[in-house]
């Protein structure tokens, strides 16, 4: 069973951090998530009347077309059109965030392109850079076909590619499998920018500072930090957590199995 609860509380709970790490501001901003055929969405004005102090109960509830469920239409968020658009076009989006990041923004007040520079962008985001949708009328359907044919781009480049995108002069839009997903796209991205911002306002003109990337990862290179690495070497000798002298098995015996047969072993020595 869906715990509404909870979803409409990370709404909350999300939109708080966002405004706190300055990736939106007391002007904008908007959080969806979609589960199964409803949307539950932030209501208008949560910046300026609430600054992002969300209650559970203000979070609306609607169908997949935005006709409500739970509070009224004309207090659906009014970026909304962006976010059903997009989880028309992509179902494998859960949810949305708009944010409006000073440092993307930056990027985007200059009609530039933010590469992926920084190892957590290009670890999580990949090589993409993120790149401008045109000037569109904030709120408009016109805005919700522009983010989508975005996304749409990033996809037909890499089927798996992280979707977030920039606005000029106006924030960003990101989507995730979840959440946590669409902030962290938000956040790393925000990061990046904010590196490339300083480095440039600080080195810039020091003849010593070396902008360049001297080793580039490839995605099976960063995948593969997930793998669980070994330590020791098979054939290791070492102490264990009991003091006994022990050969590293290259963690073929299961530890958990063999931890439980070792301690019903002291336990009986014990009884003894
Ligand atoms: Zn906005």
């Amino acid at each position: 069973m869906t715990d509404t609860k909870n979803i409409r509380r990370s709404i909350c709970e999300i939109g708080r951090i966002l405004f706190d790490r300055e990736l939106t501001d007391s002007s904008g901003g908007n959080i969806s998530i979609r589960e199964g055929d409803k949307v539950y969405i932030s209501p208008r004005r949560t910046g300026p009347d609430k600054q992002w102090k969300l209650e559970e109960d203000d979070i609306i509830v609607t169908d997949m077309c935005k006709v409500p469920i739970l509070g009224e239409k004309d207090a659906i968020s009014r970026e909304s059109a962006t976010h059903y658009y997009i989880y028309h076009n992509f179902s494998d989006v859960r949810s949305v965030i708009h944010g409006h990041p000073i440092f993307i923004m930056s990027f985007g007040a200059a009609h530039m392109d933010l590469p992926s520079i920084s190892e957590g962008t290009r670890g999580i985001l990949g090589e993409q850079p993120i790149t401008n949708v045109p000037e569109v009328l904030p709120g408009s359907i016109e805005q919700a076909e522009e983010v989508v044919k975005n996304f749409q781009k990033r996809r037909n480049i890499d089927s798996e590619a992280p979707l977030i995108c920039s606005l000029p002069y106006h924030g960003t839009f990101a989507a995730g499998g979840n959440i946590n997903d669409a902030f962290l796209f938000t956040e790393v991205a925000n990061n990046c920018a904010k590196i490339l911002v300083y480095r440039q306002t600080m080195f810039s003109g020091d003849p010593k500072a070396d902008f360049s990337i001297h080793r580039r990862f490839s995605k099976e290179e960063i995948a593969s930090i997930e793998e669980s690495k070994d330590v020791c070497e098979t054939g290791f000798v070492y102490r264990d957590a009991f003091g006994k002298d022990t050969i590293y098995d290259n963690g073929k015996v299961d530890t958990n199995q063999n931890l439980i047969a070792k301690i019903t072993e002291e336990v009986i020595k014990k009884i003894k």
